[in-house]
């Protein structure tokens, strides 16, 4: 089924991580083959993938570290509990559509948090929403997350077209 042990590799990781994998966290397993069982044994945590693949990295500032940290933990445990649900295309679409003329989009700050992010989500941008900290691309493409944005043509309603009345567990 397999033509290669890289290609097996590729195949595991993104069973593991619920997407492709980026070339770099690909190599860094065919150089550490141990590390794939880590990764494996800490699916269940962010934080744990983090320690395990953005380790050898600087350390990043606290205080943006820590609340990114529980943002992406808190925002895991919510899609997981969500049992992994998508929106329909064309929800997926307007989202982002409207993600792409939001002010709040900014380019990705850089830094082994948003590394991660990038090695695990391989997400077609990588631009960030600037309110929540949370890759857009990737946030428009899960159910259960909401824009914390008003908009600006009428205060009830997200960005999105979500009822703000329903944002207080926006990230
Ligand atoms: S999630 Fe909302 S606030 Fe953030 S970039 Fe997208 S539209 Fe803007």
């Amino acid at each position: 089924m397999f033509s290669s042990e890289r290609e097996l590799l590729v195949f595991r990781l993104s069973q593991l991580l619920d997407a492709p994998p980026s070339e770099d966290l690909v190599q860094k397993l065919i150089a550490d083959p141990a590390l794939l069982t880590r990764i494996e044994a800490a699916r269940s945590n962010p934080i744990w993938i983090y320690d395990l693949i953005g380790g050898e990295m600087s350390a990043p500032k606290p205080a943006a570290s820590a609340k990114l940290v529980g943002t992406a933990f808190s925002a895991q445990v919510e899609y997981a509990k969500s049992r992994f649900a998508k929106p329909v295309a064309e929800e997926f679409s307007r989202r982002w559509h409207a993600c792409q003329s939001c002010h709040h989009l900014v380019n990705n700050p850089g830094g082994p948090l948003y590394f991660l992010g990038k090695a695990i989500f391989r997400a077609g941008d990588d631009r960030v929403c600037n309110l929540c900290g949370c890759p857009a691309y990737t946030k428009a493409g899960r159910l259960v997350e909401r824009c914390p944005s008003p908009s600006e043509s009428d205060p009830s309603i997200n960005r999105w077209g979500q009822p703000l009345s329903e944002n207080s567990t926006a990230r």
